[in-house]
């Protein structure tokens, strides 16, 4: 079995020797254990915190020499678990292994789907976390306008089309020309403008004539600095992730803007919450798989991945991610199906 582990704690924007691929023996499943055959590793943002000494406060940290943790679609390929058979399809948290134990605890089984791969993606944990953000925090009402960046990846591009089926405008913000004329005429955006051309206050501005109502913040960063000033009194701001300061290894450069921050919260009476997926679960699980089940199935909501192939490519692709290289939901194939 093959696997990568944390070799050393990343300084800044992780390189691929903070991660080392091992060859290991097979596992072998104890008495109510599966073993599984991963087919599909999901790269997610959150790893970068989980590679600091100390994590984030959700998760523990992995250690040094311990493999990278994540989510992973997989095969059970030797059973001595009673609910669980050989050959069946799981979704599960194997991270980045070719092949993992498990006590079942943690497996869905995911049946006969026809694009595995997506429970890693819109039909889960990342749509999951645009559907409770913008649903239950964000509330876009009809002719709201909605802004979300890293608008075409796992969750920006679901935030945005939900953000249209509910009646809002959605204005996108993402890397690079392809990027932003995909989010447009595929996923329906009404506008995404360019990170990283000049002048994103004004061009932002200028494409929320009548401000803005909902910030789901995906970023931080020059992105926040563009957006505080254009929230309407009343504007509500999911905080679902800041990846532009996942790399930081200290805070930025002075002045400090933090209290003008809190007094345009203060005047516009700004609601700011923060939210960690995790806690979600038990309550809104079902109500999402039933209703995106639909809209995906419906073509109302559509979904991209980026895939790449092979464990061994799965720290490049991470480190790619981080700056924006990846086009989708980022999965790396493990093995074929
Ligand atoms: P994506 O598929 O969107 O990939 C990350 C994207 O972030 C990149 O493609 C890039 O898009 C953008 N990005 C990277 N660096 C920067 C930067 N410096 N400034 C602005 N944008 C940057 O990832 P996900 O959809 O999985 O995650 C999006 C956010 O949601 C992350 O912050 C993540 O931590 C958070 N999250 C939070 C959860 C929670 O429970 N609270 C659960 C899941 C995700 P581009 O270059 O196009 O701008």
């Amino acid at each position: 079995a093959r696997r990568i582990v944390l070799a050393a704690h990343p300084r800044g924007l992780p390189t691929a020797q903070d991660f080392r691929l091992e060859e290991v023996p097979m596992p072998a499943p104890d008495e109510g254990q599966v073993l599984l055959s991963t087919l599909y590793l999901s790269l997610d943002p959150y790893m970068r915190n989980l590679m600091d000494k100390v994590g984030p406060v959700y998760a523990e940290a992995v250690g040094l020499g311990a493999p990278m943790v994540g989510g992973t679609v997989g095969r059970v390929v030797a059973s001595r678990h009673p609910g669980f058979q050989a050959g069946e399809l799981v979704l599960g948290n194997a991270g980045w292994q070719s092949h993992a134990l498990s006590d079942g605890s943690d497996l869905v089984r995911l049946g006969d789907v026809e694009q595995p791969s997506l429970a890693l993606g819109g039909l889960g944990m990342p749509g999951f976390t645009a559907y409770v953000g913008l649903l239950d925090i964000g509330r876009p009402r009809p002719g709201d306008t909605v802004v979300v960046a890293a608008a075409s990846g796992a969750v920006g591009s679901v935030v945005g089309q939900l953000a249209k089926l509910k009646g809002a405008r959605a204005i996108g913000i993402a890397s690079g020309a392809d990027k932003c004329r995909q989010v447009v005429e595929e996923l329906g955006f009404d506008a995404c403008l360019d990170r990283r051309e000049p002048d994103l206050a004004a061009r932002l501005a200028a494409v929320c004539p009548d401000g803005i109502d909902v910030y789901f913040e995906n970023v931080g960063g020059e992105v926040f600095d563009a957006v505080l000033p254009l929230l309407n009194i009343g504007a509500r701001m999911p905080v679902c992730g800041v990846i532009a300061h996942y790399n930081d290894e200290a805070p930025p450069a002075g002045p400090d803007r933090l209290p003008g921050a809190m007094a345009a919260i203060l005047q516009k009476r700004i609601r700011v919450q923060g939210f960690v997926i995790l806690d979600h679960y038990a309550d809104r699980y079902d109500a999402f798989r039933r209703e995106m089940g639909q809209w995906v199935a419906e073509g109302r909501i559509k979904l991209r991945e980026d895939v790449v192939e092979g464990l061994e490519a799965a720290p490049e692709a991470f480190i790619g991610l981080l700056q924006g290289r990846n086009h989708g939901k980022l999965v790396v194939r493990v093995a074929a199906d």
